[in-house]
């Protein structure tokens, strides 16, 4: 098959579709690779690497679309992109279709097959394509709260780690699913005394097995959750109710009796946040304060490790697009129920439910 990998356009996306790696493991499997020149420059990959690992360098995203079968990018297509979508492309990248009319309705122009990398599942209930996204935010919210702990970003003035005879800080992670848990890896990592809130305890058992007698495991009701809020000194928000807006769990009359100084990072604000006070903020802008709590909002997280970011996205990625060059959509899709619910958009019709329930759109 012939696979393309245009330039992400989106502002301040630095990440891209396919690796050298990959692109050298798709080409070993027989087919053939168009990459758009500098492509892969916001992770350091520059065109000969990818001319190396067996692509052809194209000088245009429209070279691209034109001489590709299948698409493999990041972010949802620009309306640029979308308008050189054909019926006979495979679109297989994260779309977010439910909160986006126009871009569905373009997508359902093009009559192209358009697979999410965010509705694929696993059998367990997980998002795969997902969860490498969750695990860099989960890294993140702790170096970022770290850092606006520091005096001059409006912080306490708190090491997170402390030192010896000088305690540590008082993180409280709030959900303990895939960004919670990596939350606590580093948080633990750097010698905070840590808390873990969820209101599921089998939740609670897995990270207890995991971290051993370091973490502090709770059972999430109003009256913990507020004792450890009130007495933390960074608090990160990791909740997540599928298909429905954060529970705003941290209330503003929380926020006002917080420590001063201390530091919230609601990574769930992509769904709302589950702190009351919290709205979305960018990379150039990361925090505001309210109430004297240092606020870092940032909805995509990981654009702000584009590399790392981009080669975690590919370890989960790569056997689907592999799977699709050697099968076509339609064996790949069917030969895998876990698959087949990526697919959103198939010949000119809405094919996920949660997209045509949100839309209006008959499934
Ligand atoms: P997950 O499903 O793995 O974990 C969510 C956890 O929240 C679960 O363990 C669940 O039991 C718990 N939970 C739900 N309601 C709760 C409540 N009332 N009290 C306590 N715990 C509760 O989800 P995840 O992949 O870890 O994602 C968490 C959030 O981070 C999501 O909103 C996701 O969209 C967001 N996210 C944001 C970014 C970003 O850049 N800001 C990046 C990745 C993920």
């Amino acid at each position: 098959m012939r696979i393309g990998v245009p330039k992400e356009i989106k502002n301040h996306e630095y990440r891209v579709g396919l690796t050298p790696d990959s692109v050298m493991e798709v080409v070993a499997n027989g087919h053939q690779v168009f990459v758009e020149t500098k492509a892969g420059a916001g992770i350091g990959a520059d065109d000969q690497a990818y001319a190396a690992a067996g692509a052809t360098i194209c000088a245009t995203a429209e070279e691209v679309f034109g001489a590709a079968e299948m698409i493999v990018k990041v972010k949802e297509p620009q309306a640029g992109e979308r308008a050189m979508l054909r019926p006979d492309h495979i679109l297989f990248t994260y779309l977010h279709l439910a909160p986006d009319p126009e871009q569905t309705k373009d997508l359902i122009a093009s009559g192209a097959t358009c697979i999410a990398y965010e509705t694929v599942t696993d059998g367990r209930g997980g998002l795969p394509l997902l969860a490498p996204m969750s695990q860099v935010a989960g890294r993140l919210s702790i170096t970022a709260g770290a850092n606006a702990l520091q005096k001059e970003h409006g912080g306490s003035g708190i090491l997170v780690g402390g030192v010896p005879g000088v305690p540590a800080a008082n993180v409280v992670v709030i959900g303990g699913g895939v960004v919670g848990a990596h939350a606590i890896t580093m948080a633990l990592g750097l010698g905070a005394d840590v808390t873990v809130l969820d209101r599921n305890v089998d939740v609670l058992a897995t990270l207890a097995r995991s971290f051993g007698s370091a973490l502090r495991t709770v059972y999430s009701t109003r009256a913990s959750l507020e004792h450890y809020v009130l007495n933390a000194d960074l608090v990160v928000g990791a909740v997540l109710v599928p298909g429905a807006a954060a529970p705003k769990l941290v209330s503003a009359d929380m926020v006002r009796r917080m420590k001063a100084g201390s530091v919230i990072v609601d990574v769930a604000i992509d769904q709302g946040g589950c702190v009351e006070t919290a709205r979305p903020t960018t990379h150039s802008e990361p925090t505001y304060v309210v109430d004297g709590v240092v606020h870092y909002c940032v909805a995509n997280m990981p654009g702000a490790v584009p590399r790392t970011s981009t080669f975690a996205l590919n370890n989960v990625t790569l056997p689907y697009t592999l799977a699709l060059a050697a099968q076509g959509a339609k064996k790949a899709l069917l030969d895998n129920p876990n698959f087949l619910p990526g697919l959103n958009v198939y010949q000119g019709k809405v094919t996920c439910k949660a997209v045509a329930d949100a839309l209006g759109y008959a499934y």
